[in-house]
């Protein structure tokens, strides 16, 4: 079966003066795939993932978002994807229902179609007598799932996710990626970083970055055997352990 690619970089980087950030950096990712970003503090994921994004111009080096060029295509790139990240998600100050219809709206839902998905995602989140409450009163975990279940209301080809799980417990992180399934069983394509190695494990495949430069990249299973190690925690620290940059200390 021939694969979808929706995510192709080639020699992909990002130099900040003499720093390079990220450093040639090459992979496909394909439709409906669950893709985890590796890479200790500093590795470059962020860096990495705002080009993909179509917010930060590389150095040098290509890449195609969902089939359109990261230079040249970047508005159109915008409107394929979804982005949820612990530092940016939703509206404090604003209820769960303003949330969905602003998030929404920017994503270019019609009037008809916001009515009809903020009705069908408060009913899925099981957020009735919350909709009207103001997410700033919504426990961490709960904030997490709707903005994951915003970022993908427009139902777009690709949905980046930076560290989306950071502060909330097992517990509702696994409820969390009962999310990312459905999303992914629907033909999303989830690109996710984190630092939770038993996240790393829920993925199709999974790419670890060190010093700016992916340094592997397979599946969970075939990371364990190639590293001969029993978890990809040992895998991750195997290769953490070249890193140079002073972040990876941490
Ligand atoms: P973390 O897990 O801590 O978020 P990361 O893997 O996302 O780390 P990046 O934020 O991409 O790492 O940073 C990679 C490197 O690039 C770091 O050394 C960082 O200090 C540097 N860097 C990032 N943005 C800039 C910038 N605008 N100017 C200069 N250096 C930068």
């Amino acid at each position: 079966m021939i694969k979808e690619v929706v995510i192709k970089t080639d020699k992909l980087t990002k130099r900040f003066g003499d720093f390079i950030a990220t450093n040639e950096i090459t992979f496909e990712v394909y439709a409906g795939e669950i893709f985890g970003f590796l890479g200790a503090n500093g590795a470059g994921k962020t860096t990495a993932m705002k080009m993909l994004c179509g917010l930060s111009r590389p150095s040098s080096g290509n890449a195609t978002i969902a089939g359109f060029d990261i230079y040249k295509q970047t508005e159109q790139i915008k409107r394929n994807i979804g982005y949820m990240s612990q530092k940016f998600s939703l509206y404090e100050d604003l209820t769960v229902l303003e949330n969905i219809q602003f998030f929404g709206g920017i994503y270019g839902l019609s009037d008809k179609q916001l009515k009809k998905k903020s009705n069908e995602l408060i009913d899925i989140l099981g957020l009735q007598k919350e909709s009207k409450k103001l997410v700033a009163s919504l426990p961490l975990g709960w904030k997490q799932k709707l903005a994951f279940s915003v970022a993908v209301l427009h139902e777009p080809k690709i949905v980046f996710l930076d560290e989306p799980t950071g502060g909330v417990d097992p517990i509702i992180r696994r409820q969390f990626w009962d999310l990312i399934y459905q999303a992914a069983d629907k033909g999303i394509t989830i690109f996710v970083t984190t630092h939770y190695m038993d996240e790393a494990e829920y993925c199709n495949r999974i790419s670890i970055m060190v010093d700016g430069v992916i340094e592997a990249l397979d599946s969970p299973i075939n990371l364990k055997q190639q590293f001969t190690t029993s978890t990809i925690d040992e895998v991750f620290y195997k290769l953490a352990r070249r890193a140079k940059r002073t972040e990876n200390l941490k």
